[in-house]
C-alpha cells in the first residue's frame, strides 16, 4: 500500500482522535524510519521520547523473541520471573521500595492518585485525599489524569471530572503553600514539564516541595513518565536535581517502544496499598517486563547515559548556533530540548517533515527535541542540516 491508500484507508476504519501528519510509516531502524513509499527520515520524534534506544534495537528484539518462547502472558495472580527482575533493577536504581506495573503514563498516574489517598486513608485520614498539580502539566488522557493535567483544553467537555485536584502556579513556592489545607494528601509535579514546552522545574523549588511534604505528611509524586528513562542524562530526572520523591511514574522510555508503566514508591508510600487494592490484567506482563528489562540494563550504563549528556550539548549547541531570529529561547536537559518561537510553528514542523526530519511540538509555539537517546554525532548534525534547511525555506 503507498501513504496515500493507508491514510485513506486509515481515514475509513480508525477512529478520529488524532491530528495525525499525512504521512504512513512502516520500517524502522536505529533513528531512521521509511514510509509506505520508501522514503527515508531521521526521527527525532522517537515516538514522542519513546524509542529511547531507536527503532528495532537488536538486543530488543531478541530479548522480545526468546521471552515470546519461553512464556506470553500469566496473570498477577502468580509470580513473573521478569517482572521481579524489573522491580528489582527499579528499585536498586531509584532508592525506592517497591514497583507496580501497569501499561501506559496515565495509568501509572491513576496508580499513584490511587495510592496517596489509601495511604491517607490507612492512616486514619480519609479527609486527605486532595492532590495539589500544576498548571500547563500533562499527566494523560484516562479522566483522572485529565483532571490533573493543568491545561482546559484537555478538559473541555468531559465533566464531571473526578474532583480533588487543585493547582499551583509551576515554579511558585508560594502558590503551592497557598493551597495546602487538612485535604491536602500529595503534591504531583513533572520535574520537567514536557507536552507544555519542556519547562524545568527550578531546583529550589523542587527542594521547596520536598520540605513541604516532609513538614506537613504530604507525599511527593513525580510524574517521570517522560523525562525520566535517562533522558535527562541520569537514569531519573530527579537525580540530577537531587531531590527525592515519596512515588514516581513512569512509562513511555520503560520497554523503549513496547507498552508498559511503572509507579515506584518508598518504604512508607508503599503502605498505602495491600492486596486487592489495585490491579492491571497486563501489568508488568512477561514480554513486557522481559524487554523493560533490558532496556534498563543498558540505559543505566555510565556510558550510555555519558553520550546522553553528549549528543544533548551538541544538539543545543548546535541550535544557538543558527542565530535563528524567531528563536526566543532553547531550553532543556539532556536529549529533552525545545526551541520556542515567537509565533506558531506547526508549520515548520510539516516542513522539517518534507524534509526528511520528524519532529513534535510542545505547546503552540515550541519545537520538541526528544530523539533516540544513543544517537552519534553524525545523526545530530544531519538532523541540524534539515532544521536549518527548513527554517530558511520557512516563511
Ligand atoms: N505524563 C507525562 C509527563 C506525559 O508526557 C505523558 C504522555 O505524553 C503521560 C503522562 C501520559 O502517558 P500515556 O500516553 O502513556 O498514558
Amino acid at each position: 500500500m503507498s501513504n496515500q491508500e493507508m491514510i485513506d484507508k486509515g481515514q475509513k476504519y480508525v477512529m478520529n482522535t488524532y491530528g495525525r501528519f499525512p504521512l504512513a510509516l512502516v520500517k524502522g531502524r536505529g533513528v531512521y524510519a521509511w514510509d509506505a513509499d520508501g522514503k527515508q527520515y531521521i526521527d527525532f520524534c522517537g515516538g514522542i521520547a519513546v524509542d529511547i534506544l531507536g527503532h528495532c534495537h537488536e538486543e530488543l528484539v531478541k530479548e522480545l523473541h526468546r521471552q515470546a518462547q519461553t512464556l506470553w502472558h500469566v496473570s498477577n495472580l502468580y509470580w513473573i520471573q521478569p517482572q521481579i527482575d524489573l522491580a528489582e533493577k527499579l528499585v536498586k536504581i531509584s532508592g525506592l521500595d517497591k514497583a507496580f506495573f501497569c501499561n501506559s503514563g496515565a495509568e501509572a498516574n491513576e496508580a499513584a492518585f490511587k495510592l496517596a489517598r489509601k495511604y491517607h486513608y490507612r492512616h486514619g485520614h480519609p479527609e486527605r485525599n486532595e492532590i495539589i498539580c500544576f498548571k500547563e502539566s500533562f499527566h494523560g488522557r484516562t479522566l483522572a489524569a485529565v483532571a490533573a493535567t493543568g491545561q482546559k483544553k484537555y478538559q473541555e467537555g468531559f465533566s464531571p471530572l473526578p474532583a480533588g485536584f487543585v493547582f499551583a502556579e509551576f515554579n511558585n513556592l508560594d502558590s503551592v503553600y497557598d493551597l495546602v489545607t487538612e485535604n491536602t494528601a500529595a503534591i504531583l509535579v513533572e520535574p520537567i514539564q514536557g507536552e507544555s514546552g519542556i519547562h524545568p522545574c527550578e531546583k529550589k523549588f523542587l527542594q521547596g516541595l520536598r520540605k513541604l511534604c516532609d513538614d506537613q505528611g504530604l507525599l511527593l509524586i513525580f510524574d517521570e513518565v517522560q523525562c525520566g528513562m535517562g533522558r535527562t542524562g541520569r537514569f531519573f530526572a530527579f537525580q540530577s536535581f537531587g531531590v527525592k520523591p515519596d512515588v514516581v511514574t513512569m512509562a513511555k522510555g520503560l520497554g523503549g517502544g513496547f507498552p508498559i508503566g511503572a509507579m515506584l514508591a518508598g518504604d512508607q508510600a508503599v503502605k498505602g496499598f495491600e492486596p486487592g487494592d489495585h490491579a492491571s490484567t497486563f501489568g508488568g506482563n512477561p514480554l513486557g517486563a522481559a524487554v523493560a528489562c533490558k532496556v534498563v540494563e543498558l540505559v543505566s550504563e555510565s556510558s550510555f547515559l555519558e553520550n546522553v549528556d553528549n549528543m544533548g550539548v551538541k544538539l543545543m549547541n548546535g541550535l544557538v548556533k543558527m542565530r535563528e531570529p524567531r528563536i526566543v529561547d532553547i531550553r532543556g536537559r539532556g536529549l529533552m530540548l525545545a526551541a520556542e518561537f515567537n509565533c506558531e510553528c506547526k508549520q515548520l514542523i510539516a516542513l522539517c517533515m518534507q524534509k526528511g526530519l520528524l519532529l513534535v511540538g510542545a505547546g503552540p509555539n515550541a519545537v520538541r527535541f526528544v530523539p533516540p537517546l544513543n544517537i552519534d554525532e553524525n545523526e545530530v548534525n544531519r538532523a541540524l542540516d534539515l532544521f536549518q534547511d527548513a527554517l530558511q525555506d520557512w516563511k
